[in-house]
């Protein structure tokens, strides 16, 4: 199975600033071809069509410098006069220097033969060749003029051979000059391609460069969000002493470097999750250890302490009336000789089970010493708590224990009394209490509220 690629910033920065350079390069190539071309057409013009011109104008000049002399020399024959050598000799000059010319232009033309514009070079070849004819012509007539031969006939063949040598010397620098705009045409419309190519291409560069930025840094943030989310999860846990709700730990789904990290985070948040589930499992047992009574479950002394502070504290706090039994009991030291001391045990849970069934949710059981236990009864009046722990001494007393029958217990009521009162105090109350009702004969239910 082919594996899929990883997409690491690194490969994605990369494949940005490689799409960005293979467009660089593409616009690179484009202009250095159409450069090339560009500059391949202005040469060609520069060494062939502008010569060319040039020598079609020399041609036409020279033409017309000759035309002149030979008006003036067929007007001397017309008038029967005779022409000088000097006129001659001008004369043979100009067609010298036309034929120069001529074959100036031809060689020229041959050489564009082989170029893109071949076919028209190869027009403008054949004017040439058929004016050089032309001229050859005039120049034979001419000079058989010269030599005094068939002067009418001549007369007559050399103006009409020299018109047409005229028009077609206009035609020939007509057709070059068609040939110089076309090219300059082309020219002009090759740059125009080439500008918009050049300015097409860098547009989509600019915009593909900026697209996968853009892209590229939004999964960043997204990333980076969803981790400091995370982070912040974590922490608020740990300030608040609370599990971590992995259940909305943000995943991050990327394959680069962010989403491993991400990963690496959730797996790191799951472990530490874990470990306080286990700390709060552990810290609960201790708890549990530390505050009840191993034999009857109830709450042991370490915690009454505790308790009675707290309850003591809320009393005040919130004006409520807060009340307290102490419960011993009766002749206990007996059970234990008589039937033993699991025996006594198992009577211990029996009575702590009826006590318990006997209190509400409110209040709660301590057990402070041997066979002795205090109830905490929030929010409740003095009458409630000696209404309650009568109900407690008359369950119990009817209760029949397993193995030891019947047995009784004494209890001491008490009322806290707010900011004059202490704790100490409070707890000595309901124990003199307890006191008084062993004193007046066990199996009974004594208060006290003033020492
Ligand atoms: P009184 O009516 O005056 O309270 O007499 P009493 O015998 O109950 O009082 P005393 O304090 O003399 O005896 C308490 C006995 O409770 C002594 C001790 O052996 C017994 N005891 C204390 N803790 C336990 C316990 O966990 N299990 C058992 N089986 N006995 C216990
Ligand atoms: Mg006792
Ligand atoms: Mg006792």
């Amino acid at each position: 199975m082919i594996k899929p690629i990883r997409w690491t910033i690194a490969k994605k920065v990369g494949g940005t600033v490689f799409i960005l350079l293979s467009i660089i390069f593409s616009l690179l190539i484009h202009s250095l071809i159409a450069l090339t071309e560009i500059e391949a057409e202005l040469n060609e013009i520069a060494a062939i069509d502008v010569p060319l011109t040039e020598y079609a104008n020399e041609i036409e000049i020279a033409q017309l410098e000759q035309r002149i002399l030979m008006d003036e020399f067929i007007h001397k024959k017309l008038a029967k006069k005779e022409h000088t050598k000097k006129e001659e000799q001008e004369i043979i000059q100009w067609q010298v220097r036309m034929n120069e010319q001529f074959e100036l232009a031809i060689k020229t033309s041959k050489s564009a033969v082989n170029t893109a514009s071949s076919s028209e070079f190869k027009d403008i070849l054949a004017t040439l060749n058929t004016l050089k004819k032309e001229h050859e012509i005039v120049n034979t007539l001419f000079n058989q003029l010269i030599n005094g031969e068939n002067i009418s006939v001549n007369l007559d063949a050399v103006i009409k051979q020299d018109e047409n040598f005229d028009r077609l010397a206009i035609d020939l620098i007509h057709g070059i000059e068609q040939i110089t705009k076309r090219k300059a045409n082309i020219v002009l419309e090759h740059e125009h391609q080439f500008a918009i190519i050049s300015y097409s291409l860098g547009i989509v560069g600019a915009i593909i460069g900026i697209s996968l930025a853009t892209l590229i840094i939004i999964s960043i943030k997204a990333s980076i969000n969803k981790i400091s989310y995370n982070i912040n999860l974590v922490s608020s846990a740990i300030k608040s002493n609370k599990d971590i709700p992995v259940g909305q730990v943000e995943k991050v789904k990327s394959t680069d470097e962010f989403g491993e990290l991400s990963h690496n985070l959730t797996n790191m948040i799951n472990e530490v999750s874990s470990d306080i589930d286990k700390r709060e499992k552990v810290s609960k047992e201790l708890n549990e250890l530390a505050t009840k009574d191993h034999l009857t479950q109830c709450f042991n002394r370490f915690k009454w302490d505790e308790s009675l502070k707290l309850e003591v504290a809320r009393s005040l706090n919130s004006h409520t009336p807060l009340s307290l039994i102490f419960l011993d009991i009766d002749h206990f030291k007996r059970i234990n000789d008589t039937y033993g001391h699991d025996v006594g045990d198992n009577t211990l849970i029996d009575v702590v089970n009826i006590a318990q069934q006997n209190i509400r949710q409110l209040d709660t059981l301590y057990r402070t010493g041997g066979e002795e236990f205090s109830i905490l009864l929030p929010n409740t009046k003095l009458t409630d708590a000696q209404f309650l722990s009568e109900r407690i001494r008359k369950s119990i007393a009817e209760f029949d224990f397993k193995t030891v029958g019947h047995i009784t217990i004494s209890l001491g009521v008490t009322l806290f009394k707010g900011k004059e009162d202490t704790e100490l105090a409070f707890s000595k109350r309901a124990d003199t209490a307890l006191y008084q009702a062993k004193e007046s004969g066990r199996n009974k239910v004594s208060t006290i509220l003033e020492l």
